[in-house]
This record gives C-alpha cells, sequence and structure tokens, in this order.
C-alpha cells in the first residue's frame, strides 16, 4: 500500500498517485489520515454513525467552505471522510456494506421461499 501525501489517499503497488498524479508517496503510517469516501450530506450523516458505532474515529471535512454551505444550504453540501490508516480497512469495509448497493443492482437476499 502506498499513501499520497498530497490528496491522503491510499492505494495499492504504485508509484505515482492515480488520483492526483503525485509521486509524494510513501508507504502509510498507522497515523496517517487517509480519504475514505465522499458523501452527500444525507449519507453523510448515516455514515457517521455507523462509524461511531464500530469505534471508528474519522475526520469530516465538507466540500464547500462553511460560510458557504450556510448559504446554499445542506442539500449541496457533501462530505469527506478521512479515516486513519490504523482504521482504514476496517472503514472501507464498513463503506462497502452500507453502499454495496448504491450503484447497480441492488443486494437480495439469497435465501429462497419458494416451494
Ligand atoms: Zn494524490
Amino acid at each position: 500500500m502506498n499513501y499520497c501525501m498530497k490528496c491522503e489517499h491510499v492505494f495499492e503497488g504504485e508509484s505515482e498517485c492515480p488520483f492526483c498524479g503525485s509521486k509524494k508517496v510513501r508507504a502509510p503510517q498507522n497515523e496517517d489520515l487517509c480519504f475514505l469516501t465522499e458523501k452527500g450530506s444525507m449519507w453523510s450523516e448515516m455514515l457517521s454513525d455507523v462509524l461511531m458505532q464500530n469505534g471508528v474515529k474519522f475526520l469530516k471535512r465538507g466540500n464547500l467552505g462553511a460560510g458557504l454551505a450556510t448559504m446554499v444550504g445542506r442539500v449541496l453540501e457533501s462530505d469527506r471522510f478521512y479515516v486513519t490508516y490504523e482504521d482504514y480497512a476496517a472503514a472501507c469495509e464498513i463503506v462497502s456494506e452500507l453502499f454495496s448497493g448504491e450503484s447497480g443492482e441492488p443486494v437480495e437476499n439469497a435465501d429462497e421461499t419458494e416451494a
């Protein structure tokens, strides 16, 4: 795993960041703050709750400045979530479980009750 010091993404096996093209990458340290995901305000609150329930410490940054967000309202706002590298794998799992049905087919129960 590599960590981009510029945009704070974690990625696998590249010598430059696939997200911003920066070559300022290094091996991630446990205390590094890593970009997790970006979610609109509705999902953002749900994700915050679940991360807290799982004991994952996270940092939320709005994509708009605080003043601007108040002006345009919460609807247009989205939050970027950052977690420490220590919690990154667990947090990724939570996100993929939580949002697995968001794009593509909804997750269906495998157990069938047909006779
Ligand atoms: Zn980057």
